[in-house]
Formats: structure tokens, sequence, C-alpha cells
């Protein structure tokens, strides 16, 4: 049994044949998902799919590229009000993306801090996502310490994953730890310690080999999990077990309301 940790359920790619992706995602063991917010204009699309669908689960929040669109402190206000619906168990995702920039960076930093802030007064875990961005998002996390919360399709250096390891962040792999170019990334893998360690889709983008350029769908999480037993030397299930458990833990909303 696996669980999909990221995945964009709501986008275009998936409007024709949801259910179907869905459907094969069951038949490879991925028994959970996490549909993960970007935009709050999309977020009761979001809510719907959770209500339709009894083992997925989704969260809210503002990407870095759209925080300019956002308006402080309202933003607060309006996560608090729609982790209310009881599958919402996570923020985000937010972070810092300063390879696209597709926002000021001080628009990206004022955004991740309110979600790190209601983060910690609501006392749910951060989806974060973080690109060419080291420093800024580590002052971030240690202006609220003790966030709960996860750096999710990590692509960064080992020093950076010690760092949010040591700030006691999970690290999320995706299908980029299957390309050919990722040979740094893989030796990260093998660094993080099985009991921190999430899988991920980051579907429709980032599909793993063998399937790298088509669609990525949540079926797929299962290359990432045996690239992971790949490297560790473990076994498969051994990996599903970790990361499932992990998962839960890290999500612990989502364990009190999945059926097993
Ligand atoms: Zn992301
Ligand atoms: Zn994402």
């Amino acid at each position: 049994m696996l669980v999909d940790s990221h995945c964009h359920l709501n986008f275009p790619e998936f409007k024709d044949d949801l259910d179907e992706v869905i459907k094969r995602a069951h038949a490879n063991g991925i028994k959970y998902m996490l549909t993960v917010n970007t935009r709050l204009s999309e977020i009761l699309a979001l809510q719907s799919i959770t209500e339709n669908h009894e083992n997925i689960f989704c969260s809210v929040g503002v990407h870095p590229h759209d925080s300019k669109d956002y308006h402080y402190p309202e933003l607060i206000s309006q996560l608090k009000n729609h982790v209310k619906h009881p599958k919402v168990v996570a923020l985000g995702e937010t972070g810092l993306d300063y390879f696209y920039n597709n926002s000021e960076k001080e628009a990206q930093i004022d955004c991740f801090n309110m979600h790190l802030s209601a983060g910690i007064e609501l006392d749910l875990p951060v989806i974060i996502h973080t690109r060419d961005a080291d420093d800024d998002t580590i002052s971030c996390l240690d202006k609220y310490q003790n966030t709960k919360g996860v750096f999710h399709c990590f692509s960064g250096s080992r020093d950076f994953a010690k760092q949010g390891l040591d700030r006691g962040l999970y690290i999320s792999f995706s299908g980029i730890i299957t390309f050919k170019t990722a040979a740094d990334l893989r030796e990260v893998v093998k660094y993080v310690p099985l009991d921190k360690l999430l899988v991920e889709t980051d579907s429709p983008f980032l599909a793993p080999i063998p399937n790298r350029g088509k669609r990525n769908e949540p079926g797929f999480t299962l290359f990432v999990a045996k690239m992971v037993a790949e490297l560790k030397g473990l076994s498969l299930e051994g990996v599903a077990e970790a990361s499932t458990e992990n998962f839960f833990r890290l999500f612990n909303k989502a364990d009190l309301i999945k059926n097993v």
C-alpha cells in the first residue's frame, strides 16, 4: 500500500478521465492520495474531489507562483475557514520559487510566512515548495520554529535536506529521482532516513521513467517507490510501509478519518 503524498487532481489534464486515473492508482496499490491546492479559487473543486472519493485528502494554500494575487492578512482567515472542511489535512503548497520568480520575492516571502504562522496556530503540517531559495526558506522556517511539514518534490542538495531534517521536516521525493541526470539527488535519497521520507508524483507533471514526457498520474508513485527501494537496498514493501506510516504521522488529521 502506497500514498501519493502530492498530486493535482483538479488540473485540466485530468478533466476527462479522473475516475479512470484513480482506479488505475488503486490497481497499482496507491490507496491514498493528497491532492494539493495552489490557488484559493480552486479549493472548492478540490474539496468536491475528496467528498467523492473516500481515500483522497486535500490541502489549502497558495503556490509561490501565485502569491502576488493574494492580500494579507485576509489570507490567514481564508485558510482558517477552509481547514474546517474535514478532508483538508494540510496547508500549502506554499514556499519560495526563485527559479521562476513568477511573483516578486517579497510577495512570496509574505505569503510563505502567512502559511507558516497559520500552520503553528492550527497545528497543521505545511507542504513546502522550495526552489533556488535555500537560505530564505530556512530563515522563514527559523521564524516559525516547530513547524510541521515537508519539503515536497525535493531536488535540492544533501546539505539543504539536512537543514530541513534538523528542523523536523519530512522530505518527499518525486519521479525526478528516476531521471538519468539526477545522480546527486539519488545520493540524497540514500541519505534521508527512512522514517522521514515520503513519495509523490506531483502529477500531472514530472512523470518518472519509464513514462517520462507523458502525463503523470498517481499510479506512477510505484516507480518512485521502486527507485527509493533500489537506492536504499530495501524491498518495495518496506518502502511502502514506512512511507505510508510517515505520511499518516505527518498528516495526522488524515489518519483520524482514513478508511483502512
Ligand atoms: Zn510544488
Ligand atoms: Zn505541486
